[in-house]
């Protein structure tokens, strides 16, 4: 029995059947599917011994890992088990990445279909689980961090009602453990903690992780150059980890034999050691040697940006050869935004940067078709209401849309959540859309039913279950298809 007991939600701790695109079902809310049924396609509960999970989310893993280098008796536990781990335990630590639903693919779906998503109702449960409250009672401290940490601000009513403690928002490293002393002791601790700048870590002193994270996935890098006025990330100084640093986290997971595969991790994977917007070919091509030397499972990226694509097309091939050595294809997140160059120059001037913020568009169309003929399947965002937004910015977003079609891709239109610099300006709802909006959510919606069934081809090629859950999940987007047709 543990002191600190670190969890999170269902919909986190899960291994979405070793495809991270397929966590994206978590932003949905529930829907014409059974729910059993739903939670098995999306997010399956990932394998868990005497409540002790295979492997958890990578952010609480360096939770975890930060805690144990400074001496706490600390375990992880899956959300299912708790109250089989927490009768000793002093404190429990919550990983959150959007727990109210107002992340921008859930805030968006939800307003939609009005109604919470499952990632919202699942750390609703969490939060009520019968064993934590009667914990509270005896004096059970509850902290809460992670990437969804700023939603607690709009949900300060939940947070009295949960006789939350603590919550802490930004890179943890350096104060999570005199927070989790203080808890211990008794002392006072605040109840909103945001991590300054000075307090962020520098690389040495982020701990390696110490177990398995899901599907593999290692950070190679925090913080972005390119400034985007929207967005949190690039608040933070960019820094790089080491290669060796990053072949220790590697070696843990596939020593593990718990997780398969491998996601790297970083705001734009195609700049892992470059100082500036152009890639460093040495560092990228050592990396990716490595990691497909290692891994059986396949890899993916969580992000990477079409400038850096764009500006390099030799070296993202030579890198798509790496990869496609024992994979099909892979995937990563890519933001494009906006279609307009003129908005562009606005709100993200260095986004297409080695090339200028006018050429934006263009930048986007030679990215995905490079993307396309090296095979990497991108789930690209765009935002819709964004506070200067004019029906002529969406015009070009359309036209943009509309050149993509025959690439390979997921486009999917979120309204704007104020974050980073604009996080004073006001949400937008779904009663500002006009039809422009709706008719580019529905040219959104068409293009990614017109690429579903190829890339199921591509993902269950060559595996034994292969056929039934291709057909299984063929079968969920046929209906979702003719839903969305009744209300288009
Ligand atoms: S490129 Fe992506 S991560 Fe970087 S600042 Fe822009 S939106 Fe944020």
């Amino acid at each position: 029995m543990a002191d600190v007991l670190l969890t999170a939600d269902r919909t986190l701790m899960s291994n979405y059947h070793s495809n991270e695109f397929l966590g994206f079902g978590t932003c949905a809310p529930p829907n014409f599917i059974p729910e059993w049924f739903y939670s098995f396609l999306f997010f399956p509960p990932i394998k868990a011994n005497k409540g002790i999970p295979s492997a958890a989310p990578y952010g609480l893993r360096k939770t975890e890992a930060q805690l144990l280098k400074e001496g706490f008796d600390v375990i992880t536990v899956s959300p299912d088990h708790i109250e089989e781990h927490i009768n000793e335990a002093k404190v429990v630590g919550i990983h959150t990445m959007d727990p109210f639903g107002l992340g921008p693919a859930s805030s968006t779906l939800a307003a939609i279909f009005k109604k919470e998503p499952y990632l919202a109702k699942y750390f609703h449960i969490l939060m009520n689980n019968p064993a934590i409250k009667k914990a509270k009672k005896r004096g059970l401290k509850v902290i809460v961090g992670g990437p969804g940490a700023w939603q607690f601000l709009y949900r300060q009513k939940f947070v009295e009602e949960h006789a939350i403690d603590c919550i802490v928002e930004g890179e943890a490293e350096n104060v999570i453990g005199k927070i989790f002393r203080a808890a211990l002791d008794g002392a006072d601790i605040p109840k909103y903690y945001e991590v300054s700048l000075r307090e962020t870590p520098a690389l040495e002193e982020i701990p390696d992780i110490v177990h398995p994270s899901i599907n593999g996935l290692v950070e190679i890098g925090r913080g972005c150059c390119r400034g985007c006025e929207f967005c949190n990330v690039t608040l933070r100084p960019l820094r790089w980890y080491p290669h060796e640093k990053i072949q220790r986290e590697i070696n843990l997971n596939v020593n593990s034999r718990k997780v398969s595969g491998c996601c790297l991790h970083a705001e734009d994977v195609m700049l892992y050691g470059s100082k500036n917007t152009s890639p460093n070919e040495e560092k990228l091509t050592r990396l990716h040697e490595f990691v497909v030397k290692k891994h059986e499972g396949g890899i993916s990226w969580s992000h990477c940006s079409l400038a850096a694509v764009a500006s390099n097309p030799k070296l993202f091939s030579k890198i798509a050869e790496i990869i496609l050595q024992k994979q099909a294809w892979w995937g990563a997140e890519i933001g494009i935004e906006t279609g307009s160059s003129e908005l562009a120059k606005k709100i993200m001037p260095a986004k297409a940067h080695p090339f200028k913020a006018e050429d934006w568009p263009q930048v986007v169309r030679t990215g995905m078709g490079i993307m396309h003929d090296n095979k990497l399947v991108p789930a690209c965002t765009l935002i819709v209401g964004l506070p200067e937004e004019k029906e002529d910015h969406i015009i070009k977003t359309m036209e943009l849309v509309d050149d993509l079609k025959h690439v390979r891709s997921f486009i999917v239109p979120l309204f704007f959540v104020p974050l980073g610099r604009l996080k004073r300006e006001d949400w937008f709802k779904r009663t500002e859309m006009n039809d422009l909006h709706k008719q580019l959510l529905f040219q959104c919606v068409e293009h990614d039913f017109h690429w579903v069934d190829n890339l199921l081809d591509l993902s269950f090629k060559g595996k034994w279950y292969g056929r039934f859950l291709r057909e299984v999940y063929k079968g969920f987007a046929g209906i979702a298809k003719r839903k969305v047709r009744q209300i288009e």
